[in-house]
């Protein structure tokens, strides 16, 4: 628990948000400025600042928050349409919240521009 981030006091219920998803590691919930119809958090309860900070011994972890993202996207009715996961590390990277999280986008067809270096 960091004092001064947003998402561990999102996890720790001192803050509010829609949590869509919680286990002992996990915790999922709404972005409040939603980039498409369906986006969502997908957060470790751990505080770990950015990708670059993960650890070989998170390697379990990793494959668990990708995980729940899949089984969220199965509840969400993204899984025949498709959906996009996103991080973002670092200043470049565009991340503003540190503390590791996956964006789980759907609901609509997304830029395929991404891939082609354009931006989002
Ligand atoms: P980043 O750019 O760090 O990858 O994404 C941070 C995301 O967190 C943004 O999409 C932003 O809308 C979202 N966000 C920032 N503050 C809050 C908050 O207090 N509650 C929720 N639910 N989402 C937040
Ligand atoms: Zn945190």
């Amino acid at each position: 628990m960091t004092a001064d981030c947003i998402f561990c006091r999102i996890i720790n219920k001192e803050s509010d948000a829609e949590i869509v998803y919680e286990d002992e590691d996990i915790v999922a919930f709404k972005d409040v400025y939603p980039a498409a119809p369906v986006h969502l958090l997908i957060v470790p309860r751990r505080h770990i600042p950015t990708l670059v900070d993960l650890k070989e011994e998170d390697t379990l972890l990793v494959g668990r928050l990708v995980g729940v993202a899949n089984d969220l996207a199965r509840s969400f009715d993204l899984d025949k349409s498709g959906y996009r996961l996103v991080i973002n590390c670092g200043r470049e990277g565009g991340q503003v919240v540190y503390h590791l999280h996956l964006h789980l986008l759907g609901g609509k067809a997304l830029s395929p521009a991404i891939a082609r270096g354009r931006g989002v």
